[in-house]
């Protein structure tokens, strides 16, 4: 037996689903009764400055105030104000025509925001924390009636004569059981100082009943020596006092023109959003009217170590209303370490994740702030060299994360970003491959840049290059490895090679060839005798004619091992197989050395010994030598002493 029929869907489900759907961020009902309340005041400014209303405006002004015994919320304005026919239109068919379109489409909603967003359920949202909500109000049109309309969330509301006397428009939230924690003083303000700091509008903040609570205090302590005193307080009871405070700053500095203010107005600001920071490196000031509108202030921060502590610093407003600190999407990601602000009238206030995806305006912003990003760079490269070299080692993680990450800031960049050698200079890449072309091209006409990535322990090698006037890069944060990758990939015939990849012969590969001292079969002797003394599967001895000024004996790794094993233990995709094989090393031994030249003339069991020292010494210098290998260096050691 079968039976077909619909589900039902009535409109009393709306409001259980909106406070379910929006539980989780309830506290955004403040944001969005606060915003309307804004709108209702900057309306009748604008009516009146277009000569469509001539009633005095007042102090434009938006109040919110709790009372903690009534539990009440209330949101105040001398805005525009509604009369009972707007509060019909307005407030009652939004939510109630579009009921049941509403219900059946909820079901595809990602999340909250895009929910009131779609619907402008921005007033409903007082119904997450109030079981009641009545609006009390006063059109500013000529002969309006006050109007108070009430309702406790269900599908019945009750319009009548409301007891407003001036312009404009309380809504009055009974606070429901389960939102309590909102009828207190921090709480509240902790909200409006998150979304409501730059509002355009004053917002007082004050509350009914406060009790004084620091003087109760200081009587409290006296009551102790002075007994008549506290008798006379406490007929008196606790001080009830108001208190009210302008929590807002209603002209922040992106609101403002960059020609209007001094780098001291864009340090205090800073100081302002950060207090605890030390002050940034520079700034840009953001402007554009076209093709969509964005203003905001960016600041490049001192990089600190802790890269995830940083993130997430720049504040998303829409006309100067808070909406997120996740401004993934809208900012580059490489630039997910800048501070600062940005607003945008194209960003809804309710932004959801899957629009900030798809939406169009979003990409131009992002490769706006790019572009604006590598403008102000270029600028301050081509405007003081100095200084800018001077900030280069907070800026260039940026550059260089930016020259991997999009190839558009990579040639934008690439004639700002630095090379920093073991000396302190900096070059520019052209600068760069100018100046060692001439020492550092090998057989091929292949240009090789040596870098390391820690000159204390890569000394000797370093200092083998510098004996053949071999520059140096230092290559030691974190991105010069993804970096090293991207510079490569760009510049023709240019190889990197970290200075301890080979013998500084082979290291950069030329036609001179150096003659061995050593016959062919004093070679093979000489590599026999080495392999037998290290005996290990992952060295593998050469014996090469090098300058008898060089090291008789030298480990390295080749340079494409070495990457390979570097990306598999950062987790680099599809690395495992790289990760797995063991480390192989090259030990190359110096036959122009004239410790070599002893070893083969030395007694077998000396043979061994001193081949066995050389190769710990190698290890040693490069602080590879640990264990049981290291105890047995120290006895030999003290041996031959
Ligand atoms: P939205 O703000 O997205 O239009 P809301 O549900 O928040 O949706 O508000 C619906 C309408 O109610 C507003 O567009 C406005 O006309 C009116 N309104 C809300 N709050 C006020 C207020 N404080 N003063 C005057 N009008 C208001």
């Amino acid at each position: 037996m079968q039976e077909k029929g619909s589900i039902s869907i009535h409109t009393e489900n709306i409001f259980p689903i909106i406070k379910k759907f929006l539980y989780s961020d309830n506290e955004i009902f403040l944001r969005e009764l606060v915003s309307n309340a804004v709108d209702a005041v900057q309306k009748v400014k604008r009516l009146s400055s277009l000569g469509q209303y001539n009633g005095a405006i007042g102090n434009p002004m938006v109040s919110v105030d709790f009372d903690k015994e009534a539990r009440t919320i209330t949101i105040s304005d001398n805005g525009i104000g509604m009369t009972a026919e707007e509060i019909k239109k307005y407030i009652n068919q939004i939510a109630f025509s579009g009921a049941e379109e509403f219900v059946e489409k909820f079901k595809d909603a990602k999340d909250a925001h895009e929910l009131i967003g779609k619907f402008g359920l921005g007033f409903y949202s007082a119904f997450m924390v109030a079981d009641q909500v009545e609006i009390q109000t006063l059109s500013y049109q000529d002969g309006a009636a006050p109007a108070r309309w009430i309702c406790d969330g269900s599908t019945e509301f009750e319009i009548s004569e409301g007891n407003r006397t001036e312009r404009g428009t309380s809504i009055i939230l009974h606070v429901n059981a389960d939102s309590e924690e909102f009828l207190d003083k921090y709480k509240l303000q902790g909200i409006l100082e998150k979304y409501c700091r730059f509002l355009p509008i004053p917002i007082k903040f004050g509350t009914k009943t406060e009790y004084d609570y620091e003087s109760e205090a200081i009587e409290d302590a006296e009551e102790v020596t002075d007994e008549t005193a506290s008798e006379e307080k406490k007929k008196t009871g606790p001080k009830e006092i108001e208190v009210d405070n302008i929590i807002n700053n209603t002209t922040p500095i992106w609101t403002k023109s960059p020609t209007e203010l001094k780098d001291e107005d864009y340090l205090a600001f800073y100081r302002e959003l950060y207090p605890m920071s030390e002050d940034p490196l520079f700034w840009i000031h953001l402007n554009v009217d076209y093709p969509f509108t964005l203003t905001g202030v960016l600041y490049f921060p001192k990089v600190k170590n802790d890269f995830e502590l940083q993130r997430n610093k720049i504040k998303l407003f829409s006309r100067q209303v808070f909406i997120t600190d996740e401004v993934k999407d809208i900012v580059p990601d490489f630039l997910m370490l800048l501070h600062g602000v940005l607003d945008s009238p194209d960003i809804p206030l309710n932004v959801s994740r899957s629009f900030l995806q798809a939406d169009s305006n979003v990409k131009k912003i992002n490769s706006h702030i790019s572009k604006k990003v590598a403008d102000k760079l270029a600028e301050l490269f081509k405007n003081d060299r100095k200084s800018y070299e001077e900030k280069w080692a907070d800026i260039g993680m940026f550059v260089k994360y930016g020259m991997i990450s999009e190839e558009k800031f990579y040639d934008r960049a690439k004639d700002f970003a630095l090379l920093t050698n073991t000396k302190s200079e900096h070059f520019t890449l052209t600068e760069y491959s100018e100046k060692i072309a001439p020492i550092q091209t090998d057989k091929d006409g292949t240009v090789v840049y040596l870098y390391t990535t820690d000159p204390a322990k890569q000394d000797s090698f370093i200092q083998s290059a510098n004996r053949k006037s071999y520059d140096v890069l230092m290559m030691n944060s974190p991105i010069d490895s993804h970096f090293i990758h991207a510079i490569e990939r760009k510049l023709e015939k240019t190889n990197l090679k970290r200075v301890d990849a080979d013998v500084i012969e082979k290291l950069i590969h030329k036609d001179e060839k150096i003659e061995s001292i050593l016959s062919e079969d004093q070679t093979a002797s000489v590599k026999n005798i080495f392999e037998q003394a290290i005996s290990k599967p992952n060295m593998k001895v050469h014996v090469e004619a090098m300058s008898p000024d060089e090291l008789p004996v030298t480990v390295t790794m080749d340079e494409f091992m070495r990457r390979m094993k570097d990306m598999a233990a950062m987790g680099g995709g599809g690395m495992g197989f790289y990760g797995s094989i063991p480390d192989s090393y090259n030990v190359s031994v110096n036959s122009n050395h004239k410790l070599v030249s002893r070893i083969l003339n030395a007694e077998t069991e000396e043979q061994s010994r001193l081949a066995k020292q050389a190769f710990d010494l190698a290890m040693l210098s490069q602080g590879m030598l640990t264990g049981a290998d290291l105890t047995e260096f120290v006895n030999r050691s003290v041996s031959l002493i």
